[in-house]
């Protein structure tokens, strides 16, 4: 039987470890059919050790999404393995330590900035950049924590997901015409690196299975992978500037 990926190219950032969202991400999409990418931050050789475990060898380029010269050399690089692209995954977050865990209040915009420009304006960035490989369409898929809510210890983190759900809608409105769909996946909590240095926030995860109305198992970031492989497929043909939730279903849930 064939996956639901066959044929298709993509370009994954953020496999970091194997608890990254963009390593089941990866997994699930080779095991689906598709060609895939990587790109690592900070060091490609972490990305590379825990890109072994994959099902199939993959390349991996270095890529800093708030470098410019990254930015402007990276369609080049993957041309090198991959001549086009139907499919990119943005799966890439980071605050500096005073935006987060309660210092809401007291965070200098500095820190506010890389927050933004990070997690939320590199999603255009990033898009942008690859946008000469998708001359045939595809789909762009983020990952989001429901902006909708102010949650304790997550901070600055809050308003720049506000900010990635938002750039999320214009770039599916800018980039309908060209057939390129835009959706984001919002996930309820994992363990990952990005979600241990949010001091705290390993409480807000205790909470979510007893809200939520099916289990949630915060070790499994299996879940949120195949909503995103889902997304990147062509099951979703006429779905764009969309936020589905793999939460459990918290989000629908008053008290
Ligand atoms: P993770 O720590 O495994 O992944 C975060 C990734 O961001 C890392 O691979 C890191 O290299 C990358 N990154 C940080 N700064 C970068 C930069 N300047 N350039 C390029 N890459 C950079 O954690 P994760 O939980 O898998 O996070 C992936 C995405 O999922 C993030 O957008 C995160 O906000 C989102 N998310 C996570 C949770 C959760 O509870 N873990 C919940 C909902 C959404």
């Amino acid at each position: 039987m064939s996956g639901i990926l066959e044929g298709k190219r993509i370009l994954i950032t953020g496999v970091l470890m194997e608890s990254s969202i963009a390593f089941h991400t990866a997994r699930l999409a080779q095991e689906q059919g598709a060609e895939i990418i990587l790109t690592a931050f900070p060091r490609p050789s972490l990305t590379e050790r825990i890109a072994k475990k994959l099902p199939k060898p993959v390349k991996v380029l270095s890529l800093d999404v708030s470098s410019p010269e990254d930015l402007a050399g990276i369609a080049e690089q993957v041309r090198e393995t991959l001549p086009t692209l139907d499919g990119i995954v943005h799966s890439i977050g980071f605050a500096p330590q005073d935006a987060l865990g309660g210092n809401f209040l007291d965070t200098p915009w500095e820190s506010v900035a890389t927050a933004m420009h990070v997690s939320a304006y590199s999603l255009k960035s990033l898009t942008m950049a690859l946008l000469p490989l998708m001359q045939d369409g595809g789909s762009v898929v983020g990952l989001t924590f429901d902006a909708q809510y102010a949650w304790p210890q997550y901070d600055w983190m809050g308003p720049a997901k506000a900010a990635l759900e938002s750039t999320n809608r214009y770039l599916a409105r800018y980039l309908g015409e060209r057939d390129i769909r835009c959706n984001l996946i919002s996930a309820g909590p994992i363990g990952s690196m990005a979600a241990k240095s949010i001091p705290g926030f390993g409480d807000l995860a205790d909470t979510w299975n007893q809200r939520s109305p099916l289990k949630w198992d915060l070790s499994d970031p299996e879940p949120a992978g195949r909503g995103v492989v889902a997304l990147l497929s062509d099951w979703f043909p006429k779905t764009t500037g969309e936020i589905i939730h793999v939460d459990g279903g918290l989000h629908a849930i008053g008290a």
